[in-house]
């Protein structure tokens, strides 16, 4: 979106407005693939009836890496398909003059977002003699000072051991993928990349890193994403100072493994030394990251969340099973007591942090004994925010080829996983209760998404879009709140997800 309005394009919602209709596209699991052939398909009627104002139909995004050739044979309607590591081909795929790029301050003449990452790393070292005029910041108690090698190092593009040894066993390929390229996605954003944010202004997203290096047999995102690479330390810092400068408040860290963060780059800890960088920027209030793989949570790192007042007492840590065999056959790792272990190990270093997981049932070969063991598991944990997701058999991940006769059917998936939905359930409204008379920040959201009754809002122990609300039935002191901004509250109620507050400041 950045690339096409620094480009001249003008960005519209409504289709009906639209010449240009850009679909991006999802290809993770069956019904993200479904809802995006279903939303192409409904662009492609789109552009057939609808009085000729729509002159183009772009597909982007990981359908394209996973079905490019098919996209185009069985659509006709596309015009152009881009894939997740061409972004810049969407201005030619959209006939607008890449030449807009070229108005933009570089240190190279190509309009490449691979050269404006490049030229900006160069750049941003180079403007900056001494990293402590990059970041200041950085200078903290117990934490490690970055000097310059550091900073330079952080800005050269290498990978991991662990993802070379991967490939050579042929973890990336995608030699039985029909219709796709044989090229893997390199594609890195920089903080000079144009981005158009679509989350409320006081809130972001920063992609830390990109692909994923680990083996998981149910997942084919690193056929579709590519190598773990970081992003450079120095990147991320500048594109969260101009975030901030542009009124967020709240930045959340993703990456496929946000733990693996700056080992390509040769950094140690590197997801804590990129924390210590962020955490005392001026003006940000909230940081978090999200996706932590569970054997990558260091004790460094938890307590780098311990120590900063900005970084939300918060672990998204995807556990995705408890049973010893099932994570075996799911080339995780780990078992039910190791797991308990890093969870107690997190809340006595991080007192009140809250923890947020998600497990798949019905893997192949998941037993009624598998699955109780993970009802246990998740009965013993008392994991504050958890997502429960049904298996999904996606052609080309290893656990695809499994035995036909070790699939659980549809209908069991269904049942245990509405099954441990209600375990949860009634761990969460018990969590939930312990919260009523606590006084807390939220950040108002708007009116309700249910009613226009109440308005809603988060804590720092709620992620933007997937965890409980706050919902504000007694506005206090205020006549109208103001979207966006911090209020002082109390709890007033609980329910099974959500609480209820009032403002108090
Ligand atoms: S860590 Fe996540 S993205 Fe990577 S292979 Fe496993 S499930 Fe997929």
């Amino acid at each position: 979106m950045g690339l096409l309005d620094r480009a001249g394009g003008q960005l519209t919602a409504r289709a009906e407005d639209a010449e240009i209709l850009v679909v991006n596209t999802c290809s993770f699991i069956d019904s993200a693939k479904q809802e995006s052939v279903n939303a192409i398909l409904e662009m492609a009627r789109h552009k057939r009836e609808n009085g000729g104002k729509a002159r183009r139909l772009i597909v982007a995004g990981c359908l394209v890496e996973r079905y490019r050739d098919e996209i185009r044979k069985n659509i006709p309607e596309v015009d152009a398909v881009v894939g997740t590591g061409e972004l810049e081909s969407i201005l030619l795929a959209a006939g607008l003059p890449a030449a807009g790029l070229a108005t933009q301050p570089q240190t190279t003449p190509s309009a490449s977002p691979f050269n404006i990452l490049l030229s900006r790393a160069a750049s941003a070292v180079h403007q900056h003699s001494h990293p402590s005029e990059v970041g200041p910041q950085l200078e903290i108690a117990g934490a490690p000072r970055l000097d310059s090698e550091t900073w330079v190092s952080a800005a050269a593009t290498r990978s991991r051991a662990e993802g070379d040894a991967r490939q050579r066993q042929g973890r990336f390929s995608r030699a039985q993928w029909t219709g796709a390229t044989a090229a893997l996605p390199e594609y890195l954003y920089s903080d000079e990349t144009p981005r158009i944010l679509t989350t409320p202004r006081s809130s972001a997203y920063i992609k830390i890193a990109e692909g994923c290096d680990h083996p998981c047999s149910f997942c084919i995102i690193p056929q579709l994403r590519g190598k773990f690479r970081s992003r450079p330390l120095v990147s991320i810092v500048a594109e969260a100072q101009r975030l901030i400068a542009q009124g967020v408040r709240e930045i959340t860290l993703i990456g496929q493994d946000t733990t693996c963060y700056g080992e390509d780059l040769g950094l140690r800890d590197g997801l804590s030394t990129l924390l210590d960088a962020l955490a005392p920027l001026p003006g940000l209030k909230w940081l978090r990251f999200l996706y932590a793989y569970p054997n990558k949570i260091t004790t460094r790192l938890l307590e780098t969340i311990a120590r900063h007042e900005t970084i939300a007492k918060y672990l998204d840590v995807p556990l995705q099973h408890a049973s010893v065999s099932v994570l075996k056959r799911m080339k995780r790792g780990g078992t039910a007591e190791v797991f308990l272990r890093l969870i107690e190990k997190a809340r006595a270093k991080v007192p009140g942090i809250v923890l947020r997981s998600t497990f798949i049932v019905g893997f192949p070969g998941e037993t009624a004994e598998d699955f109780n063991q993970l009802c246990e598991f998740v009965a013993a944990a008392k994991i504050d925010w958890l997502g429960v997701f049904g298996y999904s058999d996606e052609e080309g991940a290893a656990s695809f080829s499994l035995d036909r006769a070790l699939k659980v059917p549809k209908r069991t998936i269904e049942v245990r996983r509405r099954r441990l939905m209600k375990l949860q359930q009634k761990i969460s409204a018990k969590a939930k209760a312990a919260w009523v008379g606590r006084e807390v920040d939220v950040l108002v959201e708007g009116e309700s998404d249910e009613t226009e009754l109440l308005w809603q809002g988060r804590t720092a122990l709620h992620a933007p879009e997937i965890d409980g609300k706050v919902l504000i039935n007694d506005f206090g002191p205020h006549d109208a709140l103001v979207p966006g901004t911090f209020y002082r509250a109390q709890i007033t109620e609980s329910h099974e997800y959500d609480v209820v507050a009032r403002i108090i400041e």
